[in-house]
């Protein structure tokens, strides 16, 4: 077996912001713990919308989320527009973005073919994902998790000559839309291990049907971080249940800085009708807010990027915390 590789992202860093000496000017005595949110309204929330999002959104969404202060926008996703058409404009919308400084903008490459695209559409992090479950790596991308895995290795071995940082996704990590809640805690582990090895610096567990409970979250967490380290792990909650708060804050007990979200909750779930999908970075930074954590967003700018997103698909701004100030606003 070769050596583990792992490169980060330039501005990698869970425990000291950039910004941290500014909040210390700003005459903040005690620095409180900083969580970093990856926002994945742009790809994972809407690739999971039906309306079709024209390139000039798109763009002004990412930018406006960058806007806000988050300082990790999952971009879009180099796959075939025949599997996912809402997400054809991928090297379009990189080529239009204005990047911010000291904001990454990854993106999802499911294959090798994908990765030259987003590398020569000068994309510097990508992403790649395996899933928990048997079932759904073989109902989804028809090859089992192991044989998933062996394709990202292409992936894993060009970023590492280019140099390109990779992020790794495990879904189904609290359960799965076909094999139930079975999901065993040392079949996540395997999996997130996996990825680890082969050269992810970060790996997010998604419970992709928000079926966890802050104690199945609690259970899967403790087999995971005896191979990988908390503070490589991020988590990333589907709110289908109303579940998604009380998980992440089970996440944060056990060390996690990194938690995954989409504005207004973008995206809806394929596996229950009508039930909502990522939970709502506003209610992420509104909850971490109150738990004394620092996220470096502005709520105010976060929530009107939301209305306009929501406004655009003509759906509800599916954030709890949007709902509250609008009696306000
Ligand atoms: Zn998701």
């Amino acid at each position: 077996m070769t050596r583990p590789w792992r490169i980060r992202p330039a501005s990698y860093s869970t425990t000291t912001p950039t910004n941290a000496n500014a909040a210390v000017a700003a005459g903040e005595k005690v620095l409180r713990p900083f969580v970093k949110i990856v926002e994945v309204g742009p790809r994972d929330g809407l690739q999971n919308e039906k309306k079709l999002v024209d390139t000039a959104t798109k763009v002004e969404l990412i930018d406006r989320l960058a806007e806000a202060g988050l300082s990790v926008v999952e971009a879009t996703s180099f796959v075939s527009p025949k599997w996912v058409p809402q997400m054809g404009d991928a090297a379009q919308i990189m080529a239009q973005i204005h990047p911010k400084p000291g904001v990454n903008y990854p993106v999802l490459t499911p294959n090798l073919k994908g990765f030259q695209s987003a590398l020569r559409a000068g994309a510097k992090e990508v992403a790649i994902f395996g899933a928990a479950s048997e079932s759904f790596s073989q109902k989804n991308i028809n090859c089992s998790i192991a044989e998933s895995l062996d394709r990202f290795q292409s992936v894993m071995d060009a970023a590492r000559v280019a140099g390109i940082p990779v992020r790794g996704y495990v879904s189904c990590v609290l359960g799965c839309p076909y094999e139930g809640p079975t999901i065993t805690p040392e079949a996540v582990a395997r999996v997130s291990r996996t990825l680890y090895e082969m050269g992810c610096y970060e790996i997010s567990l998604g419970d992709t049907i928000g079926t966890g409970t802050p104690e199945t979250m609690d259970a899967m967490l403790r087999a995971v971080a005896r191979v990988v380290p908390p503070e490589q792990l991020a988590v990333h909650c589907h709110d289908t249940y109303g579940r998604a708060l009380d998980n992440i804050e089970e996440a944060l007990k056990h060390g996690i800085r990194v938690v995954d979200s989409s504005v207004a909750g973008l995206g809806g779930c394929p596996y229950a009708k009508g039930a909502t999908g990522n939970v709502a970075t506003e209610d992420v930074v509104q909850r971490l807010n109150s738990l004394g954590y620092r996220t470096n967003v502005d709520l105010e700018k976060l929530l009107r990027t939301g209305d306009f997103i929501s406004k655009y698909l003509g759906r509800p701004h599916n954030s709890r915390a949007a709902q509250q100030m609008h009696s306000k606003l």
